[in-house]
């Protein structure tokens, strides 16, 4: 990559910028991240040797609220890669009018080379390193990629010792019986099925018609297959970090999950079943995925998947960003000019910490909601502001990507200025 990912992301505010009047201040206040963390992990591993990682927290702007974001695992973790998807949870809080700022964090680690014990022990040395810089008023994590509730329940009680409390809400995407929320699991994924399910009868299209293909078959990914298969759609193709599977009459999306589930072998917390072992169907790779002939295409894995060298070839009309920047900006151009239709991540994603936020609300009143509270309270959330951005990008001309920011760029703009702007002391 020759220019780097926050630079990239910037791009994006700048786009907004041309369609929207918002002050000087807020402008040049949105251009650094509020504070950046980076911090050495010591952990003593299961051979007896002692290994130190890199981790990160980046709080990019908490003018609307504490700061939120996921805590993420994966080796091309750098400092560069977080800011940038701070930058993108503070857009994506804003643009579901959620009190929160953005942050991010990560560990620099292939979370699937250690044993369950070494990544208990990192997780809670990666909370020693970073306990003064969050909190439940100030800096709230969650899980990301290769991160998970049970991760969340060994940061959340090591934050609880340091502190010699309880503090129910410093952390969300716990587990259940460390005062978790019903629903935070499936959130992200159904998060994105309300969204397509609110922009797709726009294009008068008929679900049994509709050909989809998902990349990633994770959390969130098998998420969206399921309730998109269930709602009737064709999901043609699904895969994972191995490979994908396609068949052309739609796979059978309840026996693909359970075929990743049954062959699921603990190695730490993942699981190691491939799709690409199911018989059945025809295997694919991941960058086929990207460029098959469907309706929709889902990019549910990692950021920079469609790039400038791949971007005319993707053949699907519609796609929605259930990963964080699966699209470059070059890409994003390439995409428009050939008609497709791009849903961007800070909306289509946005179910998680939507639900992480009724889970902070939770912790701090007490009270625990069912899980069709907290679904309806979702799809209330996502269809909202879905038409909004679909209303503003077609009042202004304006992709649904600009018309995201341009939406949320006018409340973190207001919230800035009613702390005070030029015009106070120059006028
Ligand atoms: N990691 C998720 C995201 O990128 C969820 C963040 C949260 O729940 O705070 O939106």
């Amino acid at each position: 990559m020759t220019e780097s990912l926050f630079a990239e992301a910037s791009q994006r505010l700048d786009a907004a910028l041309h369609h929207i009047s918002i002050s000087e201040d807020a402008i040049e206040r949105l251009k650094f991240p509020k504070s950046s963390l980076q911090v050495s992990i010591p952990v003593r591993m299961d051979n007896g040797s002692l290994q130190v990682f890199q981790g990160y927290r980046v709080r990019y702007d908490d003018t609307r609220g504490p700061t939120k974001g996921g805590i993420r695992y994966h080796p091309s973790v750098t400092l560069d890669e977080v800011k940038s998807l701070a930058f993108w949870m503070t857009f994506k809080c804003a643009a579901l009018d959620l009190p929160f700022g953005g942050a991010k964090g990560g560990i620099t680690i292939d979370p699937k080379q250690l044993s369950k014990l070494e990544l208990e022990r990192l997780s809670r040395s990666y909370i020693n390193e970073i306990a003064d810089f969050i909190g439940p008023d100030v800096d709230i994590p969650a899980p990301d990629v290769q991160t998970n509730s049970m991760i969340m329940g060994w940061m959340a009680d090591r934050y609880n010792t340091i502190h010699r409390k309880i503090v129910p809400a410093a952390i969300t995407g716990k587990p259940l019986t460390m005062v978790g929320s019903l629903g935070r699991d499936t959130a992200t994924g159904m998060g994105t099925f309300f969204a397509i399910e609110t922009l797709m009868p726009k294009f008068q299209t008929v679900r049994e018609n509709t050909t989809v293909a998902v990349q990633g078959f994770g959390n969130v990914g098998v998420v969206i297959a399921d309730l998109l298969w269930q709602a009737g759609y064709r999901v043609v193709a699904v895969s994972d970090s191995q490979g994908g599977i396609y068949a052309k009459g739609g796979l059978d999306i309840p026996s693909v999950k359970q075929f990743k589930h049954s062959t699921r072998n603990l190695k730490a917390a993942y699981c190691e079943g491939t799709v690409c072992n199911i018989l059945e169907y025809e295997t694919i790779t991941n960058e086929e995925l990207l460029t098959l002939d469907v309706d929709i295409l889902v990019p549910a894995a990692m950021e920079n998947q469609i790039t400038e060298k791949n971007a005319n070839a993707v053949r699907a009309k519609y796609i929605f960003e259930a990963a964080n920047g699966p699209i470059t900006a070059a890409a994003d151009a390439i995409l428009e000019a050939n008609g497709i239709h791009v849903f961007p991540d800070i909306l289509i994603n946005a179910g998680g910490v939507t639900v992480s936020y009724f889970e902070w609300v939770q912790n701090r009143s007490g009270l625990y909601w069912t899980v069709e509270e907290v679904n309806d309270r979702l799809k209330q959330k996502m269809v909202k502001e879905t038409e909004r951005i679909w209303e503003i990008a077609q009042q202004k001309s304006i992709s649904m990507r600009t018309a995201a920011y341009v939406h949320a760029l006018d409340r973190i703009g207001e919230a800035i200025d009613a702390k005070g702007t030029r015009d106070f002391y120059t006028s």
